[in-house]
């Protein structure tokens, strides 16, 4: 069985696709997907998949790029959101510097965001980590150019007993002890396989196994071409399709000289540690 740790299924994106996405998410075998919400708005449509789809493991969050959209209700909405959906998860939260200071201003994925600056990422990001440290939750988190500041509030605020999974980790190898002290599980996507990626994926081969686990993040972060297996017609052949789990694993067992099945097992381990 695969396992995604992480996508968004209800980007409005992949709605004319979601029967054949199902279809062939049940032809590779897929175990579960962590369907992460990001804002207050989209809570709503992971629960509606959550219902649909039993591969679905809803998750909940405010993600750092819609902490300026928030409403006065954010946290009392999450609580009521979570109250109502037994077993889910909190996700996707953290900090990104890089809207910030790096990002262009015209692209497309900004349009109509109020940029909150880190003091309020930060502010947002604590009380979702509490609410998940009460619940004993994991919580999955994001971190674009801010791993100092992500390190400095997980050392200072609750954390949940299970452990939290880093997303996506981007961070530089010498804090990977740090965070694996925390009790930090870490993710890793098919764009990593870029060649431009080099860096990251020497990181990933320093994860220990038991701390590891494999995401599409899709609609977002699709494979390169060579490891791309499934694509959508146009005009969507650009987003990444969540059966695309399977060759991220094969990929990724190869980059770390192991088998299949032992890769199998060992993030099978992961997501029942974190998500059951
Ligand atoms: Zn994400």
């Amino acid at each position: 069985m695969f396992f995604d740790a992480h996508n968004h299924l209800q980007d409005p994106a992949l709605a004319p696709h979601l029967d054949e996405i199902a279809a062939a998410c049940a032809e590779i075998g897929l175990g579960r997907a962590v369907v992460n919400g990001t804002c207050e708005t989209d809570w709503p449509d992971v629960t509606a998949l959550a219902r649909r789809h039993p591969f679905v493991h809803p998750s909940y969050g405010l993600h750092p790029w819609d902490a300026g959209n928030r409403t006065p209700a954010w946290l009392d909405t999450l609580r009521a959101t979570l109250d109502a959906n037994p077993g889910a998860s909190i996700g996707e939260i953290g900090l990104d510097r890089w809207i910030l200071d790096s990002a262009r201003p015209d692209d497309p994925r900004l349009t109509g965001l109020r940029r909150a600056p880190l003091p309020t990422q930060i502010e947002v990001f604590r009380a979702q980590l509490t609410l998940a440290a009460e619940r004993n939750l994991a919580a999955s988190i994001h971190c674009l150019d801010a791993f100092g500041p992500l390190l400095n509030v997980l050392e200072t605020t609750p954390l949940p007993k299970r452990g939290f999974l880093l997303h996506a980790y981007g961070g530089p190898a010498e804090m990977l002890p740090q965070f694996l002290r925390l009790g930090a599980y870490f993710s890793f996507n098919g764009s990593f396989l870029c060649p431009r990626h080099a860096r990251r994926r020497e990181v990933f081969r320093q994860i220990p196994l038991d701390r590891l686990l494999l995401e599409t993040d899709a609609p977002a972060t699709p494979p390169p071409p060579a490891h791309r297996s499934r694509t959508f017609a146009a005009p969507d052949e650009k987003l990444n399709h969540p059966a695309n789990i399977a060759v991220i694993y094969e990929a990724f067992a190869a980059l770390r000289g192991i088998q299949l099945p032992e890769l199998k097992a060992m993030c099978k381990a992961a997501i029942s540690q974190l998500f059951d």
